[in-house]
């Protein structure tokens, strides 16, 4: 599933509280995708570490713009934090919030053996 329909998803599940990531039954936009995985507790230690291996896009390193107030953020996931705060204090909608995930979000067939194999040959010592 996509981090898009996630946090569609967790938002059936979790109150929304820009604040936390998923403790007492709330949390972020990024806590609500980690609530709709199954793969996430409340409360958990691991959360934060588990939503890296499940959407890496989200943690790597890449100068981006909160698109609500242009503040810049070294990666996706603290400017969909950023957006979270904008949403809890009404000057975005949840859909706006969306629509900018959407907007970021890889495609869901990403498919990396057209890179992996010719990099391997060329390593191995196979002509291409
Ligand atoms: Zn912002």
């Amino acid at each position: 599933m996509k981090f898009s329909e996630q946090v569609v998803l967790g938002s059936t599940l979790v109150k929304f509280n820009s604040l936390t990531f998923l403790q007492h039954g709330c949390g972020c936009l990024i806590g609500m995708a980690g609530a709709a995985s199954g793969e996430i507790m409340f409360d958990s230690p691991e959360g934060h570490e588990r939503m890296r291996t499940m959407f890496p896009w989200l943690f790597g390193v890449r100068i981006t713009q909160c698109p609500a107030c242009n503040t810049r953020h070294i990666n996706y996931a603290t400017a969909i934090s950023c957006v979270a705060h904008h949403v809890e204090d009404k000057s975005w909608t949840f859909d706006q919030a969306l629509a900018y995930i959407r907007s970021i979000e890889p495609g869901e067939d990403v498919d990396p053996p057209d890179v992996v194999v010719p990099v391997w040959n060329r390593y191995h010592g196979v002509p291409a």
